[in-house]
């Protein structure tokens, strides 16, 4: 190659990174930007970077057009003259949080159906507030709606995250949520997979009633389009579903039916289900030998702790997430909740050791990442509760780097986007989250999220949150 080609192409390298930095924001996303300056240090701040080493103390953090030009001890680090200094003594810092099983519709029970209700404002503003800076929707009802939302985003036009949309939910008759397409068989799968892919879905979700036949045809589809899939599997096994090639299962071990005594083929049967994995005990070898099989298989799995938290001992609303709600909801919600304290024994030992069980996964060389799903009860609020889950996990006994690295780089990963995001290093993009406190001495300093930098833009995590008060629930 010619020397002036090469300078063309880097030209053009510069120029590409630029565009994508000097965005336009609307005037309502600028109401949310605190740090808006092209060169700017963050000093003397405490960095967890999240490849889960040992966090390091007195960093500055060089971040010129949206990139992490430099990271270091204070003092070793060359600082622009021009740079903004943002002194963070007392700070941590994390990368921005790659969550995995989010939606942005709200999940509620209305007799006999099941509701999914979009919050396309809410939603976005609350994750970012969180400190979420890439998530991946995990399933939808409203798919045009989730592909608006994320190109709205890219352009600029409202305050949230960067969005991997998935496709809806892939699935056979028999739930009674109303908003579901209901696929009836192969042929029917490769159209509806076809349409959703060419209008930009970048992942796929297959749900509680498919068959085997039908996982088939999904992950062939899939993997031709270089796209992954995950599920929330019942009638099919994980070990099934491994040796199929699924990508990713949901929910940590929970919804696993491989213990269920006499199960039937390409059925689902829910109370046998649950009723196998609360009576496996914690050490029996058949799980770790799961465990070995999904490794083996390089199935990723989701921990969605949140939203299986139990009443008894714990917050109504996960991460303190109640004053989000809209009052009529939070109530109700409110009431139910106290008719289950101190009944929920079943859940709580479960609660325990899917604990262990992730942690095991771990052990053993899984790839565990993590997600809130703010479905279930309808306890569990975006971005509140995406902050509340380092305090699970270092509830379950990983330390506070090691589950930052869930949160961040283990999804980059899998994502195939480690290259740009998940870490705290030189050439990435400042996806950063400044918290107001100590989370390694204190994990509840997590709720102290302060500024989210996404692409070196920092937004204002307490007038994110407070500017959709009261609002879940209606939109
Ligand atoms: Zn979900």
């Amino acid at each position: 190659m010619t020397k002036n080609r090469f300078l063309l192409i880097i030209c053009i390298l510069q120029l590409s990174s630029l565009a994508a930095y000097c965005q336009d924001f609307s005037p309502l996303v600028k109401q949310f930007i605190t740090v808006s300056s092209d060169t700017f240090a963050l000093t003397h701040a405490i960095v967890v970077d999240g490849t889960g080493s040992p966090a390091k103390l007195d960093q500055t953090i060089v971040v010129i057009s949206g990139k992490i030009i430099s990271v270091g001890k204070t003092g070793n680090v060359a600082v622009p003259q021009n740079a903004r200094i943002i002194d963070c003594t007392g700070k941590t810092i994390i990368p921005g949080m790659i969550m995995m099983h989010e939606h942005l519709f709200y999940g509620e029970r209305v007799a006999p159906q099941y509701l999914g209700l979009e919050m396309p404002v809410s939603f976005p503003r609350l994750y970012l507030a969180g400190g979420v800076t890439t998530m991946r929707t995990a399933g939808t009802v409203e798919a045009h709606t989730d592909l608006n939302i994320r190109d709205q985003v890219t352009q600029g036009k409202i305050p949230g995250p960067d969005i991997d949309v998935t496709a809806p939910y892939i699935e056979r008759a028999g739930l009674p949520i109303p908003e579901f397409h209901f696929i009836k068989g192969p042929d029917d799968i490769a159209k509806y997979m076809n349409f959703w892919i060419s209008n930009g879905c970048t992942s796929i979700k297959v749900y509680m009633d498919i068959t085997k036949d039908d996982l088939r045809q999904v992950v062939k589809l899939a993997h031709q389009h270089k796209i992954k899939v995950t599920g929330h599997l019942c009638s099919i096994t994980y070990r099934e579903a491994a040796e199929i090639g699924i990508d990713n299962l949901e929910h940590g071990f929970w919804v696993s039916s491989d213990f269920e005594p006499n199960k039937k083929e390409n059925s689902c049967n829910q109370p046998a289900q649950s009723m196998s994995v609360n009576r496996l005990e914690e050490n029996d070898p058949k799980m770790e030998d799961l465990m070995k099989f999904l490794i083996k298989k390089n199935v990723a799995i989701t921990s969605t702790l949140p939203v299986f938290e139990p009443y008894t001992g714990r917050e109504v609303f996960p991460g303190d997430a109640g004053e989000a709600l809209t009052p009529a909801i939070r109530e109700g919600i409110e009431k139910t909740s106290a008719t289950m304290v101190n009944k929920d024994s079943t859940n709580r030992a479960m609660f325990k050791k899917e604990m262990v069980w992730e942690r095991k996964f771990v052990q053993l060389g899984g790839r565990l990442m993590a997600g809130i799903d703010p479905t279930g009860a309808g306890r569990v609020i975006p971005g509140y509760a995406d902050r509340h889950i380092p305090e699970l996990l270092v509830e379950a006994g990983f330390s506070f780097p090691e589950a930052i690295k869930i949160c961040t780089l283990n999804a980059a990963e899998y994502l195939g986007r480690s290259r740009d995001i998940g870490t705290i290093e030189v050439g990435k993009q400042a996806d950063l989250v400044l918290i107001d406190g100590n989370p390694l001495n204190d994990v509840k300093d997590m709720r102290k999220t302060e500024i989210v930098f996404e692409n070196g833009v920092g937004f204002d995590s307490r007038k994110l949150f407070e500017s959709v008060l009261g609002k879940v629930g209606l939109y």
